[in-house]
């Protein structure tokens, strides 16, 4: 079985270390939002907790709604900012599940009627 423990050496680890530069939009005491590097559409923002969290399953109770309230936060920003008619959010847990970077994190991506995802 592969090792799920969290690594602080994951690239959003780092971004929150300021080891790495990130295009940051939001920030409080308890997480970050930053511009996704590869947008699968326009305004395509993620939002992690400073928690370490390697994802959904191991995160504690104040970690989530710390991070819910700033997806909130944040998606109603991006809607006005890129005069969305919606928004996808979602979020991936372990390689099975399409996750790539291991410190959770939730996608929030403006859409527009009739505008497919890149993929
Ligand atoms: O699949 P997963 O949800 O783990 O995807 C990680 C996301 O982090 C990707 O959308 C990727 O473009 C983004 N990323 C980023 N900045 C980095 C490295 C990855 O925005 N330095």
């Amino acid at each position: 079985m592969a090792d799920t423990a969290y690594d602080p050496n994951n690239i959003f680890g780092k971004i929150l270390r300021g080891e790495i530069p990130a295009h940051k939009v939001y920030e409080d005491e308890h997480t970050l939002a930053f511009m996704d590097v590869m947008p699968q559409g326009e305004g395509h923002t993620l939002v992690i907790p400073k928690a370490p969290s390697r994802g959904l399953l191991d995160a504690q109770p104040e970690t989530l709604a710390a991070l819910m309230r700033s997806v909130q936060t944040v998606a109603r920003a991006v809607k006005a900012a890129f005069d969305a008619d919606g928004l996808t959010i979602f979020q991936f847990n372990e390689p099975a599940g399409g996750q790539t970077v291991f410190h959770l994190h939730m996608h929030i991506i403006p859409r527009r009627e009739g505008v497919p995802l890149k993929r």
